[in-house]
């Protein structure tokens, strides 16, 4: 046998035999905040696996998420489009009641194209194991993945995901893992000094606090700002945003706190899942780290994430490793949209013929990707009416180079200049009225909605139940 031969007989193929597709690991880690990950520079030690991963792959420092909240960011990490053209996003101007029996939302366009249909079609065994319910088959987000569950928390999850590792099966694998931990409520974790100090404050909450603690079903407490302000029927958070409630500055570092805490709950949940990734020896294979949108602690007066696009809820962290396929330790700051994972794992899985104009590879390589960085995000009637003036208007958000433009569909365009404002809280647009209204024109007439998919579903109990703990559901 000569040395080629060898190496081919090595490799698992033979001569004129394509390479064998990678297995493809993609994990979404619901509602994390980029710049709260110490990998991106926090200060608390709480991403220890993205901080490996990072050092076996690539990490983008900077990541824009193209919509605020979970349905509209994973439609766009499975179709590669952003909102504003896959149709899976919260259009005020169908129907958004939600009631005891059914929930209405716009649904991902049926005739577009999913990662997993694609990668399927390739010859690619498919698997998709959620925490949050929004991912559930019925809904229609994960369409083209041949199992798709959904269940009641990470360990379970998890747990779902290692036991598919373990499945005996010659085709490549795609595996799609999302992991709901950071996301509210937040919990005390007695393990994690920075969390546990405040326990004290929630067995005996002040006035502030009190309408946001709850208590779970394993009796531990936590905080949660969908929770009602007394018989108002008003969320926490939007209360705040109104002036009906009283946080103080400590109140939010609480919040903070105890999110934190919780992503180190999400690392040691994503240790779990690559060591068996390791363990069932993928070593070699594709493995992409993201998250779908981020969380507001106080910035514009803002908790949790919904209807707004500034840098806390558009940030994100995005980890891909390949190896011997891509470099191993880099750091890029390119900036760079979540959707364009969806080219770049079809490019790593051979089932494209030319490099997708979107592809990471591009910037990896060193070929700057072409063209504007854009979200959108939609007003909620339903929330609207909790809280005066909050999530009445909806929002274009265009950037070129380091400036930003902020498009109210109602209201008057912001400017943000992010090498000196990072988290855009500074509107520059009163000093440069000209540049934010010729951006402003841009943003109109590059992000134009698409006719709306409105559905209204009928969903068991049990799924209405989940969609209101998490604060879909009133
Ligand atoms: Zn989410």
């Amino acid at each position: 046998m000569t040395m080629l031969t060898l190496l081919a007989a090595l490799a698992g193929c033979s001569g004129s035999e394509p390479p064998r597709p990678p297995d493809i690991l993609l994990v979404v880690l619901d509602t994390v905040r980029a710049d709260h990950l110490a990998v991106y520079g926090h200060s608390r030690d709480n991403s220890r696996q993205l901080a490996a991963l990072a050092q076996a792959g690539v990490l983008f420092e900077d990541v824009t998420a193209p919509g605020a909240w979970t349905w509209p960011s994973h439609a766009s990490l499975f179709t590669g489009l952003p909102p504003w053209q896959h149709g899976a996003h919260q259009n005020p101007e169908v129907l958004i009641t939600a009631s005891e029996t059914a929930w209405s939302k716009d649904k991902l366009d049926p005739e577009l194209p999913t990662l997993a249909e694609q990668l399927a079609a390739a010859g690619y065994r498919t698997e998709a194991h959620a925490t949050n319910d929004l991912l559930a088959p019925e809904l229609g987000l994960t369409r083209g993945f041949a199992v798709a569950k959904t269940y009641d928390n990470d360990v379970e999850t998890v747990a779902a995901a290692r036991a598919a590792l373990q499945v005996d099966d010659p085709r490549p694998l795609l595996l799609f893992v999302n992991l709901l931990n950071a996301h509210a409520p937040y919990t005390v974790a007695e393990k994690i000094p920075f969390a546990a100090q405040h326990q004290a404050t929630l067995e005996a909450p002040p006035a502030w606090l009190a309408p946001m603690v709850r208590t779970e079903s394993e009796g531990a407490l936590s905080v949660d700002p969908d929770q009602h302000v007394g018989e108002t029927g008003v969320r926490a958070d939007m209360a705040w945003h109104a002036g009906q409630l009283d946080i103080p500055e400590e109140g939010l570092a609480l919040l903070r706190d105890l999110y934190d805490s919780d992503l180190v709950g999400l690392d040691l949940g994503l240790k779990e899942l690559l060591d068996a990734w390791i363990g069932s020896g993928r070593s070699r294979e594709v493995v992409a780290v993201t998250s779908d949108h981020g969380e507001y602690f106080g910035e514009h007066r803002l908790l949790q994430h919904c209807c707004t696009t500034y840098t806390p809820v558009l940030g994100v962290p995005l980890v891909l490793a390949a190896p011997g396929r891509i470099p191993a330790g880099l750091r890029l700051s390119d900036p760079v949209q979540l959707q364009d994972l969806h080219p770049t794992l079809l490019e790593l899985a051979g089932v494209v013929t030319e490099r997708p104009a979107r592809s990471l590879l591009r910037p990896i390589e060193g070929e700057p990707l072409a063209g504007p960085i854009q979200a959108r995000a939609w007003r909620s009637v339903r929330w609207a009416q909790q809280a005066g003036g909050l999530y009445t208007d909806s929002y274009r958000y265009h950037r070129e180079g380091e400036r930003v433009v902020v498009v109210p569909d109602a209201g008057v365009p912001q400017l943000y200049d992010l090498s000196a404002d990072p988290m855009m809280l500074q509107d520059i647009a009163p000093q440069h009225p000209e540049e934010a209204a010729a951006m402003a024109e841009r943003a109109r007439a590059s992000i134009v909605d698409r006719e709306s998919t409105g559905m209204l579903m009928a969903l068991d109990d049990e799924t209405i139940q989940k969609l209101r703990e998490m604060g879909y559901i009133d």
